[in-house]
């Protein structure tokens, strides 16, 4: 199979949904919000009763055109909406309202790094629409349908299809949800719905001219579920064509139970939607001041961040990687330095010790129970070396559940490193006097047994000695 696979060439193109997060829905003055008892958050506008007209919600454009100026698209200053018509329980006006033939933004770029290279992946468009409302199944072969989601404010990022690996489409994917979360239009919280993939996946023959015919796999739910899906569709529209098939251009699932993808219609074209000009509403014309007072207000982008916290902090280039992956931890990191005034050993804290704890709890750095304040101090006392590895690893585990300063929990817990190398000495020489066989033999030249001194030594001293301090000494006795 494997040779086989290597003259086929894989190709993907990516749809993502976001949910912007507007205070109120893209055409109504109803809430945008996740969660609220079932149709309370509708009205006449948004239900596509008789006589409804809609208005455009000012946020949603100004987002937009953030989201134009982050992921370098040209804004187009005379946008339409349009009617997409299908039919759906959960689209009772029988018709969305999208953007067709003029999208707000168009011939965009997104930029990652693979490997310490950079990759750029084209993005065709980026369209404003409402959305659907939600059906909700029942176990006993009932469905219901909450139209609070109906009419809230998407925006839709088409890429070229010039993604040719599973991974790249993931990288892609993160470098978006990156970008998104730093310009703060949506929070891309997956799990509600607010960031949603679907996936093109054609291949072709290595040199060939045009692509292969295309399946879509519609509404993945993970990033993982994206690359699994797009492995799954390679090898088995290769297999369609190896078996002298034809792939028919159709909309699939992912079943996650399963690993595979389910056929689920055969896909409809552009035409079969009927779309046309919305005629409640005019054409929106965008002013050249609305785009630039975008540009001047938008945030620092993710690339901007990582050439200012190289200049700024001197931090290692996979350390910067980490830290800005997620807007908020950066802006944590920036704050516990601000008082710790140490960069780099900060650094080291969060991605080791702190990130351990929030992964293994499963929560994010606005969760993590230690103050700020506490935490800079636990760091500076490990710094001015008042506590040793050992002990301020200690420490950062007690502080977990106590809300006492850190300079009391190491009385409290006799943490305190020992910093007298007379007292240090005494107790080493105990040590030997306990163990004078060992002794014996580490004084004959048997450097192994250094190791058992240190440990020793580390033992009876509870962690409280720099165990460099205890190399010193033990060599210094030794001659
Ligand atoms: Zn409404
Ligand atoms: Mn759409």
């Amino acid at each position: 199979m494997n040779h086989k696979i290597k003259k086929w060439q894989l190709t993907v193109g990516l749809e993502v949904h976001i949910q912007l997060s507007t205070k109120t829905k893209m055409f109504c003055p109803c809430p945008s919000k996740y969660g609220a008892t079932p149709n309370t958050l509708i009205c006449p506008i948004c239900l596509g009763l008789p006589g409804a007209l809609p208005s455009i919600n000012r946020e949603a454009i100004n987002m937009a055109i953030r989201l134009g100026h982050a992921l370098n698209f040209k804004i187009n200053k005379k946008t339409e909406f349009s009617r997409k018509n299908y039919y759906y329980p959960d689209l009772p006006k029988g018709y969305q309202i999208s953007q067709f033939d003029k999208p707000i933004c168009l011939e965009g770029f997104i930029e990652f790094e693979k490997n310490n290279e950079k990759k750029m992946i084209g993005i065709t468009r980026a369209h404003l629409e409402e959305d659907s409302g939600k059906l909700i199944h029942h176990s006993n072969n009932h469905s219901f349908v909450d139209l609070n989601r109906a009419g809230s404010p998407l925006i839709e990022i088409v890429s070229e299809p010039e993604i040719h690996s599973s991974e790249d489409a993931r990288l892609y994917l993160e470098k978006l949800k990156q970008t998104i979360e730093y310009i703060n239009i949506s929070d891309c919280d997956m799990e509600k719905g607010n960031l949603r993939v679907d996936i093109n996946v054609s291949v072709n023959k290595k040199g060939d001219n045009s692509l292969g015919t295309r399946r879509e796999i519609k509404n993945l739910n993970s990033f993982k579920a994206v690359q699994k899906a797009i492995n799954f569709e390679y090898t088995e529209q290769i297999k369609i064509i190896e078996n002298g098939k034809k792939v028919i251009q159709s909309t699939l699932t992912w079943d996650e139970k399963n690993n595979k993808t389910k056929i689920l219609r055969k896909k409809e074209d552009a035409h079969d939607y009927r779309y046309f000009p919305e005629p409640d509403l005019p054409p929106l014309l965008i002013s050249d001041e609305q785009i630039e007072s975008a540009k001047v207000n938008l945030a620092e982008l993710p690339n901007d961040k990582k050439i200012r916290f190289k200049k700024e902090y001197s931090l290692k280039n996979q350390d910067i990687n980490i830290l800005i992956s997620n807007l908020d931890l950066a802006n944590y990191f920036e704050k516990l330095t601000s008082k710790t005034n140490l960069p780099q050993i900060t650094a080291n804290w969060i991605l080791v010790e702190i990130l351990h704890y929030l992964n293994s709890n499963n929560i994010k750095i606005n969760q993590f129970p230690i103050e700020i304040d506490k935490m800079a101090e636990l760091i500076k006392l490990f710094d001015n070396k008042e506590l040793t590895n050992l002990n301020a690893k200690k420490l950062f585990n007690i502080m977990m559940k106590s809300k006492e300063k850190p300079s009391d929990l190491i009385k409290k817990y006799n943490l305190k490193t020992i910093k007298d190398d007379d007292l240090l000495e005494t107790a080493i020489q105990d040590i030997f006097k306990k163990n004078p066989t060992e002794f014996k033999r580490l004084k004959n030249g048997d450097h192994k047994l250094i190791g058992f001194f240190m440990g020793q030594a580390m033992r009876t001293l509870k962690g409280k000695a720099d165990p460099k301090s205890i190399q010193e000494i033990i060599n210094k006795l030794i001659g």
